[in-house]
C-alpha cells in the first residue's frame, strides 16, 4: 500500500541529505523515481545537500501540476515507483493534494521533505497541507542544535546580523538581498527564539556590562 510520508525538521537537520540517500537506496534496488524540488539553494532544478551531494530534479513552479507530471511519465512508458519531494514547504496546498492523489490513485509512494514553520513560527502552507493529508509525519532524528546546546526547534531569519520576525515568508538565504540586506538563517531553541537571541546577539550581550546580571541569567553565554 503506497503512502504519503512527510519528513519534517528544522533547517540544518539533514532533510535534503536524507532525501538524496532515499533516492539512492531505492534506485539501487532497481526502483524508478521522480524527484521534485523548489528553490533549492544550489539553483533551479537541482536537489542539493549541505554535505555536497546533488542530483537533478524537476523544479516545482507555482503552476506545475504534479499529478500531470507523474501521469505523463507513465503514459510515456516510464516506470515511476516512488516520488521524492524536497523543500515541500514551498509547494502550494493544491500541489500537496496532487501528491495525495498520486498515492491513492496510482499507488505510488510519495516521500516529502520540508521544514514545518517559517521564521515567524507560522506553518508554511505546503507543510500545513502535508500535516493535514499525510499518512505519516516523521520528525527527523538528526537534530540541529541552538548555540546554547539545546535542541533547535525554530528557524530564525537574520538580516545583516540581526534577527527579524517580520517580512516576506519566502526569502532564500545567503543571497545578496541588495537594499534589504544580507539574509541568513539560524536555528535556535524556543527559549532563544522568543528572546530574539541569536548567537551573535548572545555574544554581544555577554560582552556588554549593561545587561548584567539579569539578562545573562536568562540567556547563558555561548560555551566556547
Ligand atoms: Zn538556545
Amino acid at each position: 500500500m503506497a503512502e504519503l510520508v512527510f519528513f519534517s525538521g528544522t533547517m540544518d537537520c539533514g532533510k535534503s541529505t536524507l532525501a538524496l540517500q532515499m533516492d539512492h537506496n531505492h534506485r539501487a534496488r532497481g526502483r524508478h523515481g521522480l524527484t521534485f524540488t523548489r528553490l533549492d539553494r544550489a539553483g533551479e532544478a537541482i536537489l542539493s545537500s549541505r554535505l555536497g551531494l546533488a542530483t537533478p530534479a524537476i523544479e516545482v513552479t507555482p503552476e506545475l501540476d504534479l499529478w500531470e507530471v507523474v501521469v505523463t511519465h507513465l503514459m510515456g512508458g516510464q516506470k515511476v515507483d516512488f516520488v521524492i519531494c524536497d523543500e515541500a514547504q514551498f509547494y502550494a496546498p493544491e500541489q500537496i493534494e496532487h501528491l495525495a492523489r498520486v498515492v491513492d490513485e496510482l499507488d505510488i509512494d510519495v516521500f516529502a521533505f520540508g521544514i514545518t514553520a517559517d521564521f515567524r513560527t507560522q506553518l508554511f502552507p505546503g507543510s500545513r497541507r502535508l500535516i493535514e493529508l499525510a499518512d505519516r509525519v516523521q520528525v527527523l532524528q538528526v537534530e540541529a542544535m541552538c548555540w546554547c546546546g539545546r535542541r533547535a526547534t525554530h528557524n530564525a531569519r537574520i538580516v545583516d546580523g540581526v534577527m527579524v520576525v517580520e517580512g516576506e515568508q519566502v526569502v532564500v538565504g545567503d543571497t545578496d538581498g541588495g537594499a534589504s540586506g544580507l539574509v541568513e538563517y539560524e536555528v535556535l531553541c524556543r527559549r532563544h527564539f522568543m528572546r530574539r537571541m541569536n548567537a551573535k546577539a548572545a555574544q554581544a550581550a555577554a560582552l556588554s556590562a549593561d545587561v548584567l546580571p539579569l539578562e545573562l541569567d536568562a540567556c547563558p553565554i555561548p560555551p566556547c
